[in-house]
């Protein structure tokens, strides 16, 4: 009767500790920018419980990463997004799918004739999954307060970069902005396309590349925190002084993942926490 007693309790209270966990789950918008090395891997957790993954990183620190971060019962991905076919952006992918549910897969139209390219597509066959083109405009409405938009979508550059899918999401009043690797002339065709690009947050293009972050593009975008991945003593020299300076002017602060951390933004929808 005893060990009777004991297993109930046992029972109520792992419930107790599950119901807690469950409740406090459920809060602000979290943003995730990974420290993935030289690569970008940004997760987006929605009040509503939705999973948006923005680059997956070059390698399978990404799984690490998501296992840190989500719940243990957490496997699904809602929205797999990759901003352009350069491994630092997406060579974590095939892995994760093994791992997880991935709901929806969205993509440029540009499909790449090099090897890694084939070895996603090895990796999406194998489960049975097929992305989704998106196009410049397109919205993603998850409630009255939560959207995200496809701002550029461009195919058919040679360079890879120009071919970043940028993403701006909205949040309350509180707007976030994803450059991918973007170089210089691609923010300049953003900006002759007239969709507002005012935010807070940037995910500054292109790892701090001098090559991004023009100073017309930071002019329009106005952004008060300025996020960028980048990896340890890259070779690239990520990010570049330059850049750094124009960034500085357009007096954002600046955060890097380059010391190993990971950076945390929570939203209310009113103001940005940075953690
Ligand atoms: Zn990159
Ligand atoms: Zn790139």
């Amino acid at each position: 009767m005893n060990k009777l007693k004991t297993v109930f309790l046992l029972i109520v209270v792992g419930l107790g500790v599950l119901f807690y966990t469950l409740k406090t789950e459920v809060n602000d918008l979290e943003i995730n920018f990974f420290a993935i090395g030289q690569g970008d891997a940004i997760l987006i957790r929605t009040p509503e419980g939705q999973n948006i993954l923005i680059d997956g990183g070059p390698d399978n620190l990404l799984l690490y990463h998501l296992g840190e971060t989500l719940p243990w019962w957490e496997r699904t991905i809602d929205y797999l997004v990759i901003t352009h076919y350069h491994a630092d952006h997406y060579l974590g992918f095939p892995e994760l799918l093994k791992k997880y549910r991935v709901k929806n897969i969205l993509v440029t139209a540009h499909q790449p004739d090099d090897f890694l390219y084939s070895i996603w597509q090895q990796a999406l066959v194998e489960n049975n999954l097929k992305p989704s083109i998106v196009l410049a405009g397109e919205k993603f409405v998850v409630s009255d307060d939560l959207s995200w938009q496809v701002l550029l979508a461009d195919y058919n550059h040679e360079d890879f970069n120009e071919n970043s899918l940028v993403l701006r999401l909205t949040y309350g009043n509180t707007n976030f902005l994803f450059a991918g690797d973007l170089p210089i002339s691609g923010e300049q065709k953003l900006l002759s396309l007239g969709f507002d690009l005012s935010s807070q947050v940037l995910k500054v293009g292109h790892h701090g590349s001098k090559y991004s972050s023009g100073s017309d593009f930071l002019s329009a975008v106005d952004p008060d925190i300025c996020v960028i991945q980048s990896g340890q003593d890259n070779k690239f020299g990520h990010p570049h002084q330059e850049a750094l300076v124009r960034l500085a002017q357009a007096n954002c602060l600046i955060f890097d993942t380059q010391n190993g951390d990971s950076i945390k933004l929570i939203s209310d929808g009113q103001n940005i926490d940075v953690y």
